[in-house]
């Protein structure tokens, strides 16, 4: 069986320009990197009238080691669009370098549904990562020079929040002491890196409507608070001026190809647990304006990804989905049915019908909660059974959710024709319910509290009988409400294995709480961020990293990645 950048490199893509002109991007706002690779001004958005097409969501049953496919099946789902004779723009998050090099691998999709240049896809692209940790890291130098130089605002270095970034995962930067060397080297403090995907400038990127509104927001980022507690902005230490500057061209999206030549936008990538987990606005609204349809990935399951991209970037961007995708695999779900990963591989129908629930739980919430459409796609692997493909399916069906089975991963848009029919008629004529972009409701309103938006979390999506804040949580919201912050959307930090706080309860539990340790805005993105457990924003690399597999020809051709 051939590798993913085996088959990736096995295609030869088109020229951009002719996916451009197939996306219909006059050519003044095209600006070439290389061959394969373009940026679209976004100035595009703002000069032309565009009729918005549909906005399909894939999302996800809870994350297993077994893996799921959001991203293949997106791919997947829009080349099977494309053989439909619809015309179709996908819309993916950028990878970061941490997973590449880490444990996850890439992230261009997989098998004969993947986005391409994958190598380049995956290793810094057009250079947007960079300018973000860049926008980011002059951010801290202007934050701790206005220390240095007298620190006119009264910025308590104990209460500092912002934090240097690296696009890496780099463990031993994790927590340090930095400003050591004496008088005219800084002043002390202990500190610390997060990866670039956790910037708060990340998540800013990607909800930003336009550059100007990238420069407000960019502002309104709080970098720590004074002696006696205000918040300190970036506008206060006059940065956003020049961090806008740096990230002028990054803003603009990233366009690409499908191994079919169907139009992607590649852009943005910020965490899914401390962020909201989907690619930029601008490339969403830019792949609607071009295409009929757009399809896009939320990152992890549907109760982490999907939630907020609907009650958080949906809600900021006034965008109304007109489907929603949930993917599953035989092999997740006899997973959270209680298989160990070692045994995926056997077919084993009791313990997939015992992991069904997870499932249905997460097309419940779409259906019941957000009011949306909804189609089940089963990704099917090698590995699987027809007996156990089979039994996904009539369950699906006696219970009335609507099914079809994917196998984009091994024939490309000609295995997801079932999927794109369904998906055409849920985004033409709405669910047997009624159900359409129409009647999508948020799953709290604006005017709820902080807690009671994140009870109404819990509850509504996690199924969870209630939450328990902690007493430094119980503070902090109370601060963040006094200072106006109450308005905003929560942005859940939570394991995503599970619907609960608890990594290890699979399935769809019951009988559990949610635990809220800390929470903090991030005034820039626009929401509040509720921590339960301990949430890593600067992971690190294992034993046996993928890095080590990853190398490069005389020719200059990678291999090993994937
Ligand atoms: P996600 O977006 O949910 O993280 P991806 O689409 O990136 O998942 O897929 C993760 C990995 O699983 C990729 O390496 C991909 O090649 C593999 N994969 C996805 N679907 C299948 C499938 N149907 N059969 C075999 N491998 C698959
Ligand atoms: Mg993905």
């Amino acid at each position: 069986m051939l590798t993913d950048i085996e088959i990736a490199q096995a295609t030869t893509p088109q020229h951009i320009s002719e996916i451009a002109e197939k996306a219909g991007v006059p050519e003044s706002y095209l600006e070439m990197y290389g061959t394969n690779k373009a940026k679209v001004d976004y100035n595009l958005l703002k000069d032309e009238e565009h009729t918005p097409g549909k906005l399909i969501l894939v999302t996800a049953i809870n994350p297993t080691p077994a893996g799921e496919g959001k991203t293949t099946t997106t791919v997947g789902l829009a080349d099977a669009l494309a053989k439909q004779g619809k015309n179709v723009v996908v819309a993916l998050r950028e990878p970061s370098l941490g997973p590449v090099f880490g444990i996850k691998g890439g992230a261009a999709g997989g098998g004969y549904a993947q986005v391409v240049p994958m190598e380049d896809i995956n290793l810094h692209f057009t250079g947007d990562f960079h300018a973000i940790s860049a926008a980011n890291n002059l951010l801290a130098a202007l934050l701790d020079a206005h220390i240095h130089n007298g620190n006119e605002l009264g910025i308590d270095v104990r209460k500092i929040t912002w934090k240097r970034v690296v696009d890496m995962n780099d463990r031993q930067l994790r927590n340090i002491v930095d400003g050591l060397g004496g008088k005219a080297h800084g002043v002390p403090r202990e500190d610390g890196f997060d990866i670039t995907v956790a910037s708060e400038v990340m998540a800013i990127f990607c909800l930003a409507t336009s550059i100007t509104d990238l420069k407000e927001r960019l502002g309104r980022i709080v970098v720590g608070y004074t002696y006696d507690d205000k918040p300190v902005t970036a506008h206060d230490l006059h940065a956003e001026g020049a961090m806008t500057a740096l990230l002028k061209d990054a803003l603009k999206p990233n366009l690409v190809q499908t191994l079919e030549g169907t139009p992607a936008f590649v852009h943005g990538g910020p965490f899914a647990n401390i962020a909201h987990g989907c690619n930029s606005i601008m490339a969403t609204r830019m792949a609607m304006a071009l295409g009929d349809y757009c399809v896009t990935e939320a990152g992890f399951g549907a109760d982490l990804g999907a939630e907020k991209f609907l009650d958080i970037k949906c809600r900021l961007a006034g965008l109304k989905p007109d489907a929603v995708v949930v993917v599953a695999t035989v092999r997740a779900l006899k997973n959270h049915g209680g298989v160990a990963k070692a045994d995926l591989n056997e077919e084993n129908l009791e313990a997939l019908e015992a992991g069904l629930p997870n499932l249905l739980q997460h097309v419940e919430n779409i259906t019941q909660v957000y009011k949306l459409p909804c189609v089940v796609a089963i990704n099917a692997f090698p590995t699987d059974t027809k007996a156990e493909l089979d039994l996904v399916e009539a369950k699906c069906r006696e219970l009335g959710v609507n099914v079809a089975l994917s196998e984009v991963w091994a024939k490309g848009g000609e295995g997801g024709q079932a999927l794109a029919t369904e998906v055409v008629r849920l985004c033409a004529e709405g669910d047997a319910e009624g159900r359409s972009a129409e009647t999508f409701e948020f799953s709290y309103g604006d005017d709820l509290t902080l807690a009671e938006k994140i009870e109404a979390i819990a509850k509504r999506i996690y199924h969870a009988d209630g939450v328990v804040f902690e007493p430094a949580a119980k503070k902090e919201l109370a601060q963040l409400e006094a200072l106006g912050f109450g308005g905003m959307p929560v942005c859940m930090a939570k394991t995503q294995y599970s619907f609960s706080d608890d990594a290890a309860k699979l399935g769809a539990p019951r009988g559990f709480t949610v635990t809220v340790r800390q929470v903090k805005v991030s005034a820039g993105a626009g929401f509040v961020v509720a921590l339960t457990g301990s949430i890593m924003t600067m992971p690190g690399l294992g034993k046996s990293p993928a890095a080590f597999k990853i190398d490069v020809d005389e020719n200059g051709k990678i291999s090993g990645l994937f």
